[in-house]
């Protein structure tokens, strides 16, 4: 297995540090053609205008498309951002995987960043979060798993090959995230293995 790690600017270095912690290979996705040499895609934190403006339209084209085929995608922070059907009362010009609505920068009206202790349905108990001007889910369509809450909204969730997260687990050393998302690309070609 090889998983991608989006490359156009953000936390990238540090999702490659969490999968060779799991012994997983990871690679540097810059271009469209990338996508097809790894089994799934992480959608690193940083700053989302930056990065939609980075990608151009054929490349988030093409992360829709794919998408769309069940190809397995986690966005943290800014990658969730990218993700969401809606940003900030406004239908995603990005890609609009997953049937979120988020608000940017829902965290960092107080503080810039913060940490909190979070357990995540499926996952586990007492995960250090770090929150860094992230955004909070407003809104989840009914097929949306939400899996984590923070004052009283969703921060993180998943709607079947879609992984999303306000905070960043690659900024520590507890890899159990990035071990479900691993389950789920496994558990994603088993599924597309046994339909061929
Ligand atoms: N506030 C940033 C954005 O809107 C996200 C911050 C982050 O990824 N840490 O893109």
């Amino acid at each position: 297995m090889r998983v991608g790690v989006l490359g156009l600017q953000g936390a990238v270095r540090e999702h490659a540090a969490s999968l060779s912690r799991l012994d997983i290979e990871s690679c540097v996705v810059k271009r469209p053609e990338e996508l097809d040499g790894v089994d799934g895609l992480i959608l690193p934190g940083g700053e989302s205008t930056t990065m939609s403006l980075l990608a151009d339209g054929d490349f988030l084209g093409r992360l829709r498309a794919k998408a769309e085929t069940g190809y397995p995608m986690f966005g943290t922070c800014a990658g969730m951002i990218l993700l969401a059907r809606e940003v900030d009362g406004r239908p995603s010009e990005a890609i609009g995987a997953i049937d979120i609505a988020v608000e940017r920068n829902a965290s960092g009206r107080q503080v810039d960043s913060f940490e909190a202790t979070l357990d995540v349905e499926g996952i586990g108990d007492l995960f250090r979060a770090i929150f860094i001007r992230a955004p909070y889910i407003v809104r989840s369509g009914p097929d949306v798993t939400p899996m984590a809450w923070y004052d009283g909204s969703a921060v993180m969730a998943r709607e079947r090959n879609v992984l999303v997260c306000s905070f960043h687990p690659e900024l520590t050393d507890d890899v159990r995230i990035h071990r479900y998302f691993v389950d789920m690309i496994e558990e994603g070609s088993q599924g597309r293995r046994l339909e061929g």
